[in-house]
């Protein structure tokens, strides 16, 4: 039997579990998906091998340090320098990022794309800010510190705190934030949110289980909209393709993982 978990602190919460089990449960593959709480980063490896995982999902806020430990990075990883998802071959612990790809499937339906304003400058805003770099958007970065902002420099995009930040036109403006996700605030001042949806066509929440008041700005303001869900069961479908070794296509893995969005 293969055993597969995500690690993360907490982890009580994660859908995971859910995800991948649904799947590999109607594709009827010998397998369980766990989940396990680490208490420290830096004893992510050696954790995965005592517990004989044949794959592992990483979560807030072990994406760096798990990255550190690989013996190989496959990919857009090594640009974001976090993954989320690790295999092993030969005793080499190898990890790949799939919430970078998963956005962009997230987001077929909006391609192509000139210009995107990423509100956020946490470990998912680099995610998808590479994502988007990656196929040629213009990516411009805003953030309520200005401190966060230096993990971005020399990467080629337009960063800014509130302060500096000046109204412009975009076509879509995603919240990486997690303004919202237990109160009532927006991501931006609301003097500068609002003209800024008002000359954008998309709009896009990482938050994926509630309507966000971001969200509830870009509706009122006539943007298409989309939450984190999609990104979220992508991520879940890359990574188990890469479990399973390219096995199963995406679309068979989609099928069985979002009935976890409707059961
Ligand atoms: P981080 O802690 O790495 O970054 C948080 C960012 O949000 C920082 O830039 C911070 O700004 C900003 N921020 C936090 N609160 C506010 C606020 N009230 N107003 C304005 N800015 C704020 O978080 P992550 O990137 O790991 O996660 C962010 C969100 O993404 C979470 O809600 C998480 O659940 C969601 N997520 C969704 C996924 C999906 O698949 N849909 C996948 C992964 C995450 P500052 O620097 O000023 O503190």
């Amino acid at each position: 039997m293969k055993l597969f978990a995500v690690f993360g602190n907490p982890i009580n919460h994660s859908i995971s579990p859910r995800l991948h089990n649904l799947a590999l449960n109607g594709l009827h593959i010998n397998a369980i998906y766990t989940r396990y709480c680490l208490e420290n980063g830096k004893d992510f490896k050696k954790k995965f091998y005592d517990l004989k995982l044949d794959g592992a999902n990483i979560t807030v806020p072990f994406k760096e340090f798990a990255y550190m430990q690989c013996d190989e990075v496959i990919g857009i990883a090594k640009e974001i320098k976090a993954i989320n998802t690790v295999i092993t071959k030969n005793n080499h612990l190898i990890g790949y990022n799939t919430d970078a790809p998963g956005f962009m499937l997230s987001i077929k339906d909006f391609l192509p794309l000139k210009s995107v304003l990423i509100l956020g400058a946490g470990g998912t805003s680099k995610a998808i800010s590479c994502a988007l770099k990656d196929r040629g958007v213009k990516v411009s970065i805003v953030n309520r510190s200005k401190k966060r902002l230096d993990d971005f420099i020399d990467m080629g995009f337009n960063l800014n705190d509130w302060d500096s930040y000046e109204i412009q036109s975009y076509d879509m403006v995603i919240n990486t934030t997690s303004a919202g996700l237990n109160d009532g605030s927006l991501p931006l001042p609301k003097n500068l949110l609002i003209p800024t949806l008002k000359r954008a066509s998309y709009a896009f929440d990482v938050i994926y289980h509630k309507l966000t008041p971001f969200l509830s700005a870009c509706k009122q303001n006539n943007l298409t909209c989309k939450s984190g869900a999609d990104m979220l069961l992508y991520q879940g479908v890359l990574a188990l393709e890469i479990f399973l070794e390219n096995r199963y296509s995406q679309s068979e893995i989609k099928k069985y993982m979002e009935k976890a969005f409707t059961l």
